[in-house]
């Protein structure tokens, strides 16, 4: 089957066409991603109402462009799958809404994609040969999850954030260095010239048993450094460093035990903090010293992007699943929730 993704669930707009006919990464046709970033930078944060104009305009463009650079016409595709949620309700009416009139002028099945699966699956669609049961540790702008995957769709919640996402730390704690929107990245950046061991943040919640994380408390340990400090560019980098190894050093503690508790020998991490360096390096370390499996996708694969919907949405079109054609969204949905695919 040859399948349509539409990401448009944030301030990212991303098309796809994954093709279920060749193996693995290979079925990637075609992607396009526009992102939002420079429209927001100044509001220092997502305006929904700007990022839904803003997908308006860009999505049918991406849309073209994808479907060109496919080789592709739209008459050659065979299902549409769509972010239907979580994320913001007037963003996710853009992609549903051209996605629903795409299949239906078409004549094809559509799906709408829950967008953490579709995080969640990224790295198979690189490794085709990992199969569940594993351990799947979702770090995003939104969301920070310790998942047992037992079969695609289904999951099994382990541990969660009681407040702030991996994501959303490292960007808040990049906003209060002064660093521009979104930090995140550019925070991980700075800490790479970090010295390690100036700044040593706590690791939240390694010290009781449980597989949930609180990330908030670090923020405020964070500005209490900054600014009892000498603001200096050696002193920011330092503190990120001290803030990225605080962050990484109580994911892997977290997935270790996770690995543990499920007696799985695979870990597979997805969300845009799985590009982070330091992260993937813990985790391969960790992988290799316990003799299991640690696997991530490639960055751009990481962040929000139409190849993950495409490829999720194929997984459960090829299965016979779709949706009727009524445009529906979900800004909160549980994963939980999902229909298992037989
Ligand atoms: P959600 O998927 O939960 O709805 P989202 O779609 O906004 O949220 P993603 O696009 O998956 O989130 O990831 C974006 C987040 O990843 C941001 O918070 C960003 O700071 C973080 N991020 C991206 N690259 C890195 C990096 N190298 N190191 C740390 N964090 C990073
Ligand atoms: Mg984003
Ligand atoms: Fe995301």
């Amino acid at each position: 089957m040859i399948i349509l993704g539409i990401e448009t669930s944030c301030d990212e707009t991303g098309v796809a066409v994954y093709d279920t006919a060749r193996p693995g990464a290979e079925g990637l046709r075609a992607q396009a991603l526009y992102s939002q970033v420079a429209l927001h930078a100044e509001y220092g944060g997502v305006v929904p109402e700007l990022a839904s104009r803003d997908h308006v305009r860009k999505l049918l463009p991406l849309v073209r462009q994808t479907l060109a650079e496919a080789g592709l016409a739209p008459s050659d595709l065979d299902g549409v799958a769509y972010t239907a949620g979580p994320g913001l309700v007037g963003a996710l009416l853009v992609g549903a809404g051209a996605a629903r009139a795409l299949a239906w002028a078409l004549d094809v099945p559509a799906i709408g994609v829950h967008h953490m699966e579709g995080h969640l699956l990224a790295p198979l669609l690189e490794a085709p040969d990992l199969e569940p049961p594993f351990v799947a540790l979702l770090v995003s702008g939104g969301h920070s999850q310790l998942v047992m995957v037992e079969g695609i769709g289904r999951y099994r919640l382990l541990g969660e954030t009681l407040d702030d996402a991996a994501g959303e730390a490292f960007d808040k704690t990049a906003k209060l260095m002064g660093l521009p929107y979104p930090g995140g990245p550019q925070l991980a950046a700075l800490a790479e010239h970090g010295t390690p061991g100036r700044f040593k943040f706590s690791r939240p919640m390694t010290d009781r048993p449980g597989l949930d994380f609180s990330f908030s408390g670090l923020k405020t340990q964070v500005l209490l450094a900054w600014r009892d400090s000498d603001q200096s560019d050696q002193t920011k980098a330092d503190i990120a460093r001290g803030f990225e190894d605080a962050v990484v050093d109580t994911l892997a503690i977290k997935c270790e035990r996770a690995l543990d508790a499920t007696g799985c020998d695979t870990l597979v991490v997805a969300g845009g903090v799985g590009a982070n360096k330091r992260l993937r390096a813990k985790l391969q370390a960790m992988a290799e010293k316990r003799g299991g499996r640690v696997a991530f996708p490639r960055p751009a694969l990481c962040t929000d992007n139409g190849a993950m919907i495409a490829f999720a949405g194929a997984l459960r079109l090829e299965a016979g699943q779709h949706d009727d054609a009524s445009v529906r969204v979900a800004p909160r949905w549980d994963m939980a929730s999902l229909p298992a695919v037989a």
